[in-house]
Formats: structure tokens, sequence, C-alpha cells
């Protein structure tokens, strides 16, 4: 299959969430099970590529777009990168969204709009690169939303001609896209599609909406996230277009990158380690002690949270917690940075509790892999998750995951006090602070009796968690897609 899959980020050139390891992970294990992937990004200031770099193909300015240029660059992996490389729109100071200053571009709508007419681009007779139209094109959160929108209109225009068939991964609901209707004569959005049944949302327009509306296929990153956005409760506004689309919508748990995240091989730890041979795992631990700042202390259970620092992460509840881990003789070490009220919240709790906590704000790859490899547990107490990374990184790292009951998190973490013979980790009974508090109960109590942790930690590391299941998964919707679609 030739598969054109488009994404305003991928590790390790750019990367600001999950999104960006997907990226990496999942085109590469399509390549790898012999399929063609072109994968289109654009070409931000300041990315390093390696690879062989082909010729240029020149785009023509076109409506209020300027010229551009594709650049494709051949990688190891099998994969070839497409580089949409627009110096007005994309070499810019700051990262993908957002400028320096942390404020969304006042032109994301033309960026990412440029982003999805060029992915549908090449999923028509009229594809820009000579001799390689896409059978399929696989679209990735609101920012390659309009291109399942822009396919529709081909085939509309030209219903003879072939086009490819479009797929639109959601990978968190919450962003989406939302845009002035005024924008819609600048993106070609027909008018005929400007209303409810279209990209209409509240008004303005919604590149996710357009996405949803108009995709062949509709997948998100855990089954449990797909039946959930379905509900008033975790739909944002989206449930009535996703429940009347359900039939198209399929959840696909993401996998975990093994190269990058394995504790036997990983480059970026002071030891390794593996199920058969932990003790590294204790040096990690004493290690990350050392370099954060707390107590050296082996006795002291290590708690850590690494993540995007929002609403969504129920950073909040970890706060409402931190005294009775404290006073429990547990220690928290805190990677992260978003809201500056929880920067500040954590920060405080740091000086109250100098040799127990430690905030260390910021993005930091290896501090990342250190924690995972270190901590004792790992907290993942997420408002809503759609598929997380972070509860599989640690289950492969020894380090048993506290998580809420919701989206990925309760498809891949088994809660040790309800099975005891094949938890992972322990899932916590409700979404709040009693919930989490009750939780890191029954994880001491488990940590203090060895030997049930020891097992605990060793069916978390037995896990795969590998891509080439989701992988095929999606060739499945890759599949049925293009059914749909011709
Ligand atoms: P989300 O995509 O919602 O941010 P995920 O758990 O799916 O959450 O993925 C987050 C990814 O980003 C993980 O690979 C995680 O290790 C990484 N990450 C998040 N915050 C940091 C940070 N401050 N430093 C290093 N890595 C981070």
């Amino acid at each position: 299959m030739k598969i054109l899959f488009a994404t305003p980020e991928c590790a390790p050139y750019v990367k600001t969430g999950g999104l960006g390891d997907v990226s990496a992970a999942l085109p590469a294990m399509l390549a790898k099970l012999g399929h063609d992937v072109h994968l289109l990004m654009p070409a931000y200031r300041g990315m390093k590529v390696s690879g062989e770099i082909g010729d240029g193909v020149d785009l023509p300015a076109y409506s209020h777009w300027p010229a551009a240029q594709l650049v494709p660059v051949k990688t190891e992996n099998g994969v070839t990168l497409l580089l949409l490389a627009c110096p007005a729109l994309y070499q810019r100071p700051g990262g993908p969204y957002v400028d320096a200053n942390g404020r969304d571009y006042l032109d994301n709508a033309m960026r990412f709009g440029l982003l999805s007419r060029v992915a549908a681009q090449l999923g028509t007779v009229h594809s820009p690169l000579r001799g390689w139209t896409a059978d399929v094109v696989h679209a990735n959160d609101w920012p390659c939303g309009l291109a399942p929108l822009y396919l529709a209109q081909s085939r509309m225009i030209a219903p003879h001609e072939r086009t490819a068939a479009s797929i639109l991964t959601i990978h968190n609901l919450a962003f989406q896209g939302v845009f002035p209707m005024g924008d819609a004569d600048a993106l070609g959005i027909p008018h005929h599609w400007r209303g409810m049944e279209g990209v209409e949302f509240w008004n303005d327009l919604s590149m996710l909406k357009a996405g949803i509306q108009f995709a062949d296929a509709i997948t998100t990153v855990s089954p449990t996230y797909a039946r959930e956005i379905q509900t008033e409760a975790f739909g944002v506004g989206f449930d009535g277009i996703l429940r009347a689309r359900a039939s198209r919508l399929r959840g696909i748990l993401n996998g975990i990158d093994r190269q990058l995240w394995d504790p036997a091989q990983d480059a970026l730890l002071p030891q390794r380690f593996s199920r058969d041979a932990m003790k590294g795992k204790a040096q990690c631990k004493s290690v990350l002690q050392q370099r954060v700042g707390l107590a050296t202390d082996k006795t002291a259970p290590l708690f850590a949270v690494v993540s995007r620092l929002t609403a969504q992460k129920g950073i909040d509840l970890v706060l409402a917690t931190l005294p009775g881990l404290v006073q429990a003789g547990g220690q928290l070490v805190v990677l992260g940075q978003g809201a500056p009220e929880l920067q500040a919240a954590l920060s405080e709790a740091a000086r109250r509790h100098p040799k127990q906590v430690s905030v260390t704000l910021g993005f930091d790859e290896g501090l990342a892999h250190l924690i995972e490899a270190g901590a004792d547990a790992f907290l993942m107490p997420s408002r809503f998750e759609p598929c997380g990374l972070n509860q599989m990184y640690s289950q492969a790292y020894g380090t048993p995951p506290i998580v809420a009951p919701v989206g990925g998190l309760l498809d891949s973490v088994t809660d040790a006090t309800a099975d005891p013979e094949h938890g992972t980790g322990f899932v916590m009974r409700s979404c709040d602070a009693a919930g989490l508090e009750d939780a890191l109960v029954r994880s001491l109590a488990a940590w203090k009796q060895g030997r049930q942790w020891h097992r605990i930690q060793a069916n978390g590391m037995a896990r795969e968690f590998g891509w080439e299941d989701s992988a095929l998964q999606y060739l499945e919707v890759y599949q049925a897609a293009s059914v749909l679609a011709n």
C-alpha cells in the first residue's frame, strides 16, 4: 500500500507530546511490514534530519498560500520523509504551534491548512510527486483535519478520478483547531460545507470537526477512549457527531518504541537492568535521588511524575495527596512544565520538603528515562487520557504505574488488587483525590511486602506493548476505508 502519513510533529525532529512518538514509530513499522510510507510534515526552523535528500518539487503559490517546496528525504528506517518547506509559514523561533512566548501563531489556520492541502493533493492524480499517489492519506489531529475535507472535495469535483481513502486519527479530542469562520474563504472551504453538517462549531470553524465529518475512517488511540469520546462527559462538544459516525470509529492502542525504551539497552541510564537482573534499578534509584537532590534512601518509596503540567494530567490530585505521601515517608520526583499555578504549587511543596519532594521544571529526555528507571512507582491520575505512554514505559522499567480509570490507562494497566496474579499497577477506583489516596495506600502496602511488589514489576516488564500489533490494526482500517472510498 502507498501510505501518506501527515503530521505536524515527529520525534526526534520535533515533539511536543505523544503524537511525536506515534509519528516516529507507526510509519516505521508500516514500512517494515513492506508498505511504501511517506511522512509529510512541515520543515520547521532548526530541524536536523539525516538521510538521502532528493530533488525538491516546487509547489506554486495558491489562493492565500505562498509558494512552497516538497523535499523528499530517504531515511534509514525505510520511510520517505516529505518536508514541506515554506519559510514564511514554518521557519520561526518557538514550537510547532506556539511562538517563543507560548502564544498560538496567529496564522495557524493557514500554516496547517497548507499541510492538509498538500496531504490531500498527494492522494489525487494531481499529486505533486511525479509517479507517486497515495492509496491512503492518514491525517493526524486537527492540524491535518482539513485533509479529509479536501479529498472529499476532489472526489466531488472529479468523481471519475481515483482519490485516496482518508483516515483521521484523534490523539487528543481536547485540541480542536478552532478558527474564525472568516478564514473559510482563504482555506477554500466550500460554502455548502460551512454549516453544522460541515465544519461549523459554535459559529467558528473547527479543523478537527472537518476531519471527523469527512474522513472515510476515524481512529483514536485506545479502545476505551473511542467509547468515552462518544459520551457527553468526554466528548467536549463532539460526542454527537462521533456517535453519528460510530460505525467508522475504532480505538487502536499505541505501542511504545522498544529501541528507545528498553531498560536492558537504554544508553541514557547509568546502569542497565532487566526482569531477571534487577540490581541496576536500585543503582538508578540512588543516582536519581542524588541528581534531583532527594535524600539517598533505599527504604523510602519513590513516586514519580513526568508530564505536561495541565489540568488534564490531574496534577492537582498529586498536590492534594502529597501531605499523606510525605507523612508515610515517601518521596516524590516531578519533571514537567506547563501551567504557571501548578509549577508554583509544586515548587512550593519542594521548598517545604526539600529531602522528600523534588521538582524539575522543563523538558529533559535524559532525566525522563532516569526517572522511569529509578523511581519505584509512577503516578498518572489523569482526568482523561487518550492513550498515554508513560504508564507503558514505567511498566517496561519495573516501575508500577498508579493510574486513573480512564482511556488508554484502563486498556494498558491491570490492577494488582483486583488481579494479584497478573496485576501490573494500581487503578484508582475514582477520579479524585480520595481515589488517588486509596491507590497510594494500596501500592505502599504492596511495596512493603517485597515479594508482591516484585511480582507486579515482573508482570509489567513482561508486557510487550510493541507496535506491530497496532500497525496491523491500522492496515485493517486502511483497507476498510479504501473499500468505502471507492
Ligand atoms: P501527552 O501526549 O498527553 O503529553 P503522553 O503520555 O501520551 O502524554 O506522552 C508524553 C510524552 O512526552 C512521553 O514520551 C513523556 O515521557 C514525554 N514528556 C512529557 N513531559 C516531559 C518532560 N518534561 N520532559 C521529558 N519528557 C516529557
